[in-house]
């Protein structure tokens, strides 16, 4: 049984879908500039959940939305609108900047090999599916216009502020909002109302105007998945505001609770602290590529800590999970063709294991300690054909790369070898090493095995 911790009964709980697919929710970009690595946790965390559910036998019904339009530079209705603000920037239109930032965002994802939900909806895709939203909410007497916009009146809704306490937090920490048109300052957009050269904007029933941020997430769950969401997944920055919000959008359209599982993956710190434009330290991929790491390194630092822990980046931790995956992707490597017998009931404590740990709220770090325990064995095929199973999970390409591999002639010849060797004939075997030597390849032997090396 898969056991999530919910960040709504704030439990670990068994997983059960509503039906026979998982349908499941993650927030997407805000496509105004280049995702970093923080964000790139989130989308590992998302990869990580789909990826263990499917290793279960689910199958998914997965939505990620691209936020195109209508996301302020804070969460909670204030500055002005991302999209605009890199428009200006760059001196381009917001929809080229959307299409630019999309592009790079589908590619760092690919980089880093992570299993996209089957839907990617940019909400400027479903202002008319946002619009009847509205409506609804404004039909139902859950909204209100203004001269601004149509709001949402969270006193409307009992159960405001039940994932985060956004109301304590907001009352503690924001501005108070002085709108005398507001019922209440915390009420929040759902439908703003344009002035003229505002760049991106549609008719309504409400005039000429663009959506308010939160809103494309419930109005796209609702669409694509239905009224009943088995999990949403998010970084925490967004449980006190931005998921607090869509939870009152959707339960109080829907009249039940549309979300069964919230989940929340901790931040990526740099240096022990927060990542920031001006501090700069918001690395990209890229930024990795030129100290010489590659997109998996960052995929093995990303197992390395519990997604509700924060974890902390420095280039010496990913030097050290570079060092890791090189290691682990040479021991894999190790028991391929490898010649011992691996004992069935061994091979399935070890398969319990891994399971265990990633259905107990994707346990990460302890799955890599089951695979360390694995690779230990002798040198077995069965050993590499388990591991190629939990690689449905871990997402590493274990083969050579082009320039590491190894020439057919050189694996004749080492197995030659490996055969004389077998046969006691030390004398055909030495002279068959020095043969690979020259051609510039060394062999270390085990007692089970042997694995092929170029010589530096
Ligand atoms: P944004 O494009 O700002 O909406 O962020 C995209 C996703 O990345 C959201 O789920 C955020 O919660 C998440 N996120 C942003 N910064 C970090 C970070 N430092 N660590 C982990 N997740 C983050
Ligand atoms: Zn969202």
């Amino acid at each position: 049984m898969v056991k999530f911790f919910n960040s709504l009964t704030r439990k670990k709980e068994d997983f059960m879908p509503h039906g026979d697919h998982v349908k499941m929710y993650s927030c997407g970009p805000t496509v105004y500039s280049y995702p970093h690595i923080g964000n790139m946790r989130a989308y590992l965390f998302m990869d990580n959940i789909r990826r263990v559910l499917k290793y279960n036998g689910y199958k998914l019904d997965g939505v990620i939305n691209i936020t195109d339009v209508g996301h302020l530079t804070s969460d909670a209705d204030e500055g002005e609108d991302k999209m605009m603000v890199a428009s200006q920037r760059e001196h381009k239109s917001p929809w080229e900047i959307a299409k630019f930032y999309t592009e790079i965002f589908m590619q760092e994802v690919k980089r880093l090999n992570i299993d996209m939900p089957e839907h990617v909806v940019p909400a400027t895709s479903v202002i008319k599916d946002i619009i009847a939203f509205v409506q609804g909410l404004l039909d139902k007497g859950y909204a209100y216009q203004t001269s601004k916009g149509i709001y949402f009146d969270i006193n409307k809704f009992p159960g405001y502020g039940k994932l985060g306490g956004a109301v304590d937090q907001k009352k503690a920490g924001a501005r108070i909002d002085v709108d005398d048109e507001k019922h209440s300052p915390y009420d929040f957009v759902l439908w703003v109302k344009a002035p003229k050269e505002h760049i991106m904007q549609w008719d309504s029933p409400w005039g000429r105007g663009y959506p308010g941020w939160h809103i494309e997430c419930s109005v796209i769950g609702n669409k694509f998945l239905g009224e009943y969401i088995d999990i949403h997944t998010g970084g925490v920055d967004h449980k006190t505001i931005h998921h607090e919000n869509e939870i009152a959008q959707s339960d109080s359209l829907c009249a039940h609770q549309v979300v069964k599982f919230w989940m929340h993956v901790e931040f990526l710190q740099v240096d022990g602290g927060k990542m920031g434009k001006s501090l700069n330290n918001m690395y990209r991929l890229d930024d990795l590529k030129n100290k010489g790491f590659d997109p998996e390194d960052f995929r093995y630092f990303y197992f390395m800590a519990h997604y509700s822990k924060q974890q902390n980046f420095t280039f010496e931790a990913l030097k050290g999970a570079q060092n890791s995956l090189k290691a682990f992707k040479m021991a894999v490597r190790s028991h391929k063709n490898g010649q011992s017998n691996a004992c069935e009931s061994q091979l399935e404590n070890y398969r319990q294991e891994f399971l265990d740990a990633v259905n107990d709220d994707l346990n990460m770090p302890k799955a890599l300690a089951v695979c360390q325990k694995v690779l230990k064995e002798e040198k077995s095929e069965q050993i590499y054909q388990l591991m190629m199973e939990f690689n449905k999970i871990l997402g590493f390409d274990f083969e050579e790369k082009a320039e590491n591999k190894i020439p057919q002639e050189i694996e004749d010849l080492a197995k030659q070898r490996w055969q004389a060797k077998q046969n006691r004939d030390f004398a055909k075997a030495d002279s068959m090493r020095e043969e690979l030597a020259k051609k510039g390849y060394v062999v270390k032997d085990s007692k089970d095995g042997y694995v092929i090396e170029k010589a530096w």
